[in-house]
């Protein structure tokens, strides 16, 4: 089922989560001993996160350094498609993403989600390669997430690459984009990056996930905004509870977030990173059941490789 009909079909808030493909090198078990626990509390979807190649140096006995492009979590369809046919009660939701894709590669991307019966995808730009400071699309790539929509959209009326192409099957993909309650990182200002969200909503985003936020009240103004700027398809709040002390210095720095006076005092009094994770989890029910009140559709949870915290969240809010 597409996304956007679960939450139609829903008159309550329901629950889903994102998983991250295995490290190359593991096999898809650990991915199925983070479903399993959670499978309890009836996700409508799961998604699935896609890694760009990221460019490495290897250091040679005699110092000489080597550059390789390695991807360091493939199997984002391959994965899509085993929990979908393991888990036939579950949706997927694989990302996409611009970067290192040309058009024709995310035609092809798209055709093979099309065949295996996926019917919906979270249209992403990347980021810069770790090492590169800005994006860099691909020759003949998309160069933002609004773009990589239309093309998708363009599939969904029969529209391929080939323009001589005639009685094609169009596709059928429900599309989801990121949005950023505290702003995208290379944003001038929030006002900006909401032109730019109404423009993936206008291309045929129907619904917005967005990026951890530890303070409800930015999401709640962020619905405000957006509402404002006439985006009016369903905001999904994306979670991610505290896991050790590590995070309250990593997370600001890479996903340009603020952690709340009172969280940061709460973790500052932990002893060791298990205090920090419980005390993620107080922190995750509190957020998770405030939001909840406020009716938004779904509580969407970062697992980002584990289950127990998310497992206690939802077993204390639904
Ligand atoms: P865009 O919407 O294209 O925006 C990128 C920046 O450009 C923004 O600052 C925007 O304001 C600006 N902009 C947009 N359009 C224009 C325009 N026409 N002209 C000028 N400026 C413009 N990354 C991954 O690599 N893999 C994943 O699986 C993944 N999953 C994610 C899931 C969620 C829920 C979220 C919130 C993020 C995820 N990301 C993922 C990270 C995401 O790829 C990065 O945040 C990336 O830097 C921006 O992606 P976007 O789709 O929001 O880009």
């Amino acid at each position: 089922m597409k996304v956007i009909d679960h939450l139609k079909n829903s008159k309550k808030t329901l629950f889903s989560f994102e998983l991250l493909p295995p490290l190359k090198g593991h096999n898809i078990n650990g991915i199925y001993k983070t479903i399993d626990p959670l499978l309890e509390f009836n996700p409508s979807f799961i998604n699935i996160t896609y890694h760009q190649e990221e460019v490495v140096y290897k250091k040679h006995e005699s110092g000489l350094l080597e550059k390789k492009s390695i991807r360091k979590r493939p199997g984002t369809v391959a994965i899509s498609a085993a929990i979908k046919y393991k888990y036939s009660s579950v949706d997927v939701v694989p990302h996409l993403i611009c970067g290192g894709f040309t058009k024709a590669d995310t035609e092809y991307a798209l055709i093979d989600f099309h065949f295996l019966g996926i019917n919906n995808i979270l249209a992403l730009r990347g980021d810069a390669p770790k090492l590169q400071r800005t994006f860099t699309p691909e020759k003949d790539g998309n160069s933002y997430a609004s773009e990589l929509v239309k093309q998708i959209t363009n599939m969904n009326k029969g529209l391929y690459l080939d323009e001589e192409m005639e009685n094609t099957t169009p596709t059928d993909f429900c599309v989801g984009v990121a949005g950023y309650p505290e702003k995208h990182i290379e944003s001038p200002n929030l006002s900006s990056d909401l032109i730019f969200l109404k423009m993936k909503v206008d291309a045929g985003a129907e619904f917005i996930i967005t990026q951890m936020f530890f303070d409800n009240e930015k999401y709640f103004d962020f619905v405000k905004k957006c509402r404002e700027h006439g985006i009016v398809v369903p905001i999904i709040p994306g979670l991610k509870p505290i896991t050790t002390l590590h995070d309250i210095r990593a997370l600001p720095q890479i996903f340009n977030i603020d952690i709340p006076e009172e969280l940061v005092k709460e973790l500052h009094k932990c002893k060791t990173n298990e205090d920090a994770f419980h005390v993620g989890i107080e922190w995750g029910i509190q957020q998770s059941r405030e939001l909840i009140k406020f009716g938004v559709p779904v509580l969407h949870y970062f697992t980002i490789g584990i289950s127990e915290n998310i497992r206690q969240i939802a077993k204390a809010v639904f």
